[in-house]
């Protein structure tokens, strides 16, 4: 049993001073003390809060951050940057896979995500062969994982199609590629491969209408009958048109119509939806995986925030490419691009009064704990013991308490309020380097600079 204890604390009560968090060997939060507790406690000077998931990412991505930016010769689209995405992760062998998350992983754990959703969708050699182990890829992911103490729902990625109509891959999915039967395969060995991971989930991720057909959809949905299910779905208006042409509908119309979405699933994006789509998936229950920093940076379009919110639809946040890896620089980018196309301020809540900065915290810590099936999200027995810790002394702080520590962590000073970082009762991150940064970071800078060469 581990103790920490803390200046103040937002409880699942509200905010409270000089709080005790007591931890178990499993990692989990066994009692929580507000004013006081047992002796013994290692003190940590600051605001804690609950460590955020992170719901959607693509670990491999972070290694190709700054290679799209440049003008193409026809005008740059999500078509394109997904061509340059191609050509970078054909030349990924194992080793670059894991050294690329590790250091991803380490940056998110910086900045307060404790816990990732990796929608994990290279699989195989750059020839389209299962590795030796099909799990390789997978156990990749999980080592580092362990490395760096972040939290792992695997979401193996099942891909079949290169575009709606059963269309065959282009020669850039190969490595994705599985027909359903080697999907299971592949799930089971993933499953092994999990389960040696304390803590970890998994769940499965059919990329998108255009990657797997309808049948397929629903077939898996039944072999894997529990666990999170997470899609994309509707990002650019251009998948809308094409599954329109294919399908008859909207993807999430048909998503909503064809697969009896629930609380199980993630519609990652989401972003253009009618507005008889936006309530209905908010009925639903199921989450909306919103990756603002990258649908900014993909050009992808605005979510219909208001609607959604009006409808208490769920939702969370994830990193997606990792162009940027910044967890209060995502919850901003998502409400100032509600404000642009609203013309107004504090959309994203629902109520007078309410603080957007808590608002905003509070739906992405219960959208991501749902939505990867994790026991987090509040600083509460039972829980994952993932705490995030504010420097309570920074001039940016000056004067602030309750909600508008949020406020200012989300709008104001960002990241760089954040010291310390705890994941499953491990202090990962002190004075804001994760403990291992070092030779993660060096090893990364080996592979991209090799990467970058050939
Ligand atoms: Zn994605």
């Amino acid at each position: 049993m581990r103790a920490f204890r803390f200046k103040r604390a937002l409880l699942p009560t509200g905010w409270s001073d000089d709080v005790t968090v007591e931890i178990g060997d499993d990692g989990l939060i066994a009692r929580v003390t507000p004013g006081g507790g047992p002796d013994g406690a290692e003190r940590v000077a600051g605001i804690a809060i609950p460590g955020l998931p992170n719901l959607h990412c693509h670990a491999f991505q972070k290694g190709m951050a700054g290679l799209a930016e440049r003008r193409g010769p026809g005008g740059d689209s999500f078509w394109t940057w997904r061509e340059v995405m191609y050509r970078f992760l054909s030349r990924l062998t194992p080793d670059d896979v894991e050294a690329i998350a590790a250091y991803a992983y380490v940056e998110m754990l910086e900045v307060g995500f404790t816990l990732v959703g990796e929608f994990h969708y290279l699989h195989h050699d750059p020839q389209g062969r299962p590795y030796a182990d099909i799990g390789e890829m997978a156990g990749r992911i999980a080592a580092a994982s362990r490395a760096t103490g972040i939290g792992l729902t695997l979401l193996p990625c099942l891909y079949t199609y290169g575009g709606f109509g059963n269309a065959a891959p282009n020669p850039g999915q190969i490595r994705f590629i599985n027909a359903t039967d080697r999907f299971v395969t592949l799930m089971s060995r993933s499953r092994e491969i999990v389960g040696q991971l304390p803590g970890a989930v998994i769940g499965i991720a059919p990329h998108s209408l255009r990657a797997v057909s309808a049948e397929q959809l629903r077939e898996a949905a039944a072999i894997f009958a529990t666990g999170p299910v997470h899609i994309h779905a509707a990002e650019q208006t251009k998948e809308v048109d094409d599954c329109m042409a294919a399908l008859g509908a909207r993807p999430v119309q048909w998503l909503l119509d064809e697969m009896g979405i629930d609380q199980r699933w993630c519609l990652i994006h989401a972003t253009h939806m009618t507005d008889d789509e936006t309530a209905r998936l908010a009925r639903s229950g199921a989450v909306a995986g919103l990756c603002p920093l990258t649908e900014g940076s993909l050009g992808d379009g605005i979510f219909n925030g208001e609607t959604y919110l009006a409808t208490q639809g769920r939702f969370g946040i994830g990193t997606d490419s990792n162009i940027q890896i910044d967890a209060p620089a995502e919850l901003r980018q998502l409400e100032y691009s509600q404000r642009l196309k609203a013309r107004a301020r504090n959309v994203m809540t629902a109520s007078e009064g309410e603080s957007t900065g808590r608002s905003l915290y509070t739906r992405a810590l219960a959208g991501g704990a749902q939505a990867l099936a994790q026991p987090m999200g509040a600083l509460a027995p039972g829980n994952r013991a993932d705490i995030v810790v504010l420097d309570a002394d920074h001039p940016d702080l000056a004067g602030a308490s309750g909600d508008m520590v949020l406020d200012v962590l989300v709008f104001s000073a960002g990241r760089g309020l954040i010291r310390t970082v705890i994941a499953a009762g491990q202090c990962v991150v002190s004075d804001g380097r994760h403990r291992a940064r070092e030779e993660i970071a060096k090893r990364y800078r080996e592979v991209v600079s090799r990467l970058a060469r050939s």
